[in-house]
């Protein structure tokens, strides 16, 4: 039975992987977009009507307007890189629920939630730009369909290998890997090396959709101010550490801005 699990584990090894378009990293991922989009819409659509939504305020409408601005920047680096269609599946959503927590979050495909708790933190549209920018990469890198697939190759003697999310055991999977189910819309923290790439992708993106990537840094100078008590998962997540990644995002800020360039963007809001 082990050898079998060893078998089917290194098929699907080898079957399922995929080339992260940003770091060109060929990444393990057995969760196609076909499967796991409609469990992530399902369980996105679930969670907004469990929560307050926050309906059309200005705050949800500024929302909504950088979602849109980070996701065609996204677009257009994609195409611009040979990967016209990698976003064909993606149902972009924007959505302010009501709730002191200070997070927001991503899941497959494209749906984001902001919490009203972060807004003070974000402390305008640039700052919200950041954490949008880095939702936004983590759906783009396909961080979670990889945490699932980490997490499958653990669990294939109970999965046998039928890789097909639709049945419960699958959802499962799928509720661990973004900590919905148990405690509704608390996504996990991701590990260390998949936060740092959300990191600098979103840099990258946020300055091709026109927002000065300088601010990314200011904006977790803010976050460890505010880090006094208990960090919530995934936004304050304790890894990389806050100096890590300031450091980070301000050494990378001019490569990010070099690279808006290349798209015409000359000045940044
Ligand atoms: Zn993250």
């Amino acid at each position: 039975m082990k050898k079998i699990i060893l078998v089917l584990a290194l098929f699907l090894g080898v079957a399922s992987c995929k080339t992260n378009p940003f770091t060109g990293k060929k990444v393990l991922n057995f969760y196609p977009n076909s499967q796991l989009f409609p469990t992530a819409f399902a369980q996105y659509d679930q969670f907004l009507t469990e929560n307050k939504v926050v309906e059309s305020s200005a705050d949800a409408k500024m929302i909504t307007k950088v979602g849109q601005r980070i996701s065609s920047a996204a677009e257009k680096w994609l195409t611009a890189n040979g990967y016209a269609g990698y976003l064909k599946d993606y149902k972009w959503e924007y959505n302010l629920v009501d709730d002191k927590t200070v997070n927001a979050w991503c899941m497959p495909g494209g749906k984001i939630v902001f919490y009203t708790g972060i807004l003070p933190i974000c402390a305008g549209e640039r700052g919200v730009a950041v954490v949008m920018g880095h939702e936004v990469a983590h759906a783009l890198a396909d961080h979670g369909a990889q945490r699932m697939s980490a997490g499958t190759l653990q669990q294939l003697g109970a999965v046998a290998g039928n890789v097909a999310i639709q049945d419960p055991q699958k959802r499962e999977i799928f509720n661990q890997a973004y900590g919905v189910g148990s405690q509704v819309g608390v996504m996990l923290p991701f590990s260390r090396s998949h936060e740092t790439e959300a990191d600098r992708i979103g840099l990258q993106i946020m300055a091709i959709a026109g927002y000065d990537p300088t601010e990314a840094a200011e904006l977790w100078k803010r976050m460890k101010a505010n880090s006094g008590g208990e960090a919530p998962p995934e936004f304050m997540s304790t890894h990389p550490s806050n100096d890590t990644r300031i450091n980070n995002l301000t050494e990378w800020a001019p490569a990010a801005k070099a690279e808006a360039r290349k798209f015409g963007v000359t000045t940044f809001q």
